[in-house]
């Protein structure tokens, strides 16, 4: 066992039960996909941070959601997400998702994608005013991003399926309008150069999603919204807000 799996371990009944793993379906497939850690990517498109005020030439920064913050759609169904708390301007980020089936730390970029499992569409639900908060005073971004059922996801497409997905279409339409529109192409660092970032800083494990970052676009959404996310290849995501 690594050292960042070890864990304390005593002997004795457990004091309530322990949480369900968190699992993610797998398209045409009956296994299930359990989910370690959410790692996310910030301003990874160019345009999307040039909106939030910045050039789009800084180096890659991350921030976690936890497993649990995931709402899991399947395959032809509508999620439904709560209105969050203490927010008035919810936004919407449509990004790719990729889920890893290995682990391994300090990996290059050469060797990263033998660590992929698979893809999903996935949301990055952010509390902007929170955040924006947060960033002013210096202070860390959970409130604006790791609250419950923030990460809605589809299924996992296993990435062998999906060969073309550097060059796919990403979008999202809410209500029947996009409102973002790109391509993974756009990234401006790619899931490989990701995955040896990040393996800089954590070890990663088979079962680490990432949210590799969204386009430009990114607005509010209020209750009754019917969010449809979209990434060429993969099954579609689709949230209505509660
Ligand atoms: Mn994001």
């Amino acid at each position: 066992m690594s050292s960042a799996a070890s864990a304390i371990l005593t002997k004795g009944q457990l004091l309530f039960a322990a949480p369900e793993p968190v699992t993610v379906p797998i398209a045409g497939r009956s296994e299930l996909f359990p989910v370690h850690r959410i790692y996310c990517v910030g301003r990874n498109y160019e345009d999307h941070a040039k909106e939030m005020g910045f050039t789009g030439r800084e180096p890659p920064f991350f921030f976690m959601k936890p497993a649990d913050s995931l709402l899991v759609v399947e395959e032809g169904a509508v999620g439904a997400m709560p209105y969050p708390t203490l927010t008035k301007n919810l936004h919407h980020e449509i990004e790719l998702v990729v889920a890893l089936g290995r682990g391994g730390r300090d990996i290059k970029a050469a060797d990263a994608m033998a660590l992929v499992f698979g893809y999903a569409v996935g949301l990055d639900m952010t509390r902007r005013d929170l955040q924006n908060q947060m960033k002013k005073e210096g202070r860390p971004w959970e409130i604006g991003k790791a609250f419950e059922l923030s990460a809605p996801m589809g299924p996992i497409t296993p990435m062998n399926e999906v060969p073309d997905i550097g060059s796919a279409a990403i979008a999202l339409a809410v209500n029947g309008s996009v409102r973002q529109k790109g391509a993974i192409s756009q990234l401006i660092w790619s899931i490989a150069e990701t995955i040896e970032h990040l393996s800089a800083a954590w070890e990663l494990r088979p079962g680490d999603l990432i949210f590799t970052g969204t386009p430009e676009g990114v607005g509010p959404v209020v209750s009754g919204d019917l969010l449809d996310g979209t990434i060429e290849g993969l099954t579609d995501l689709r949230v209505r807000v509660d």
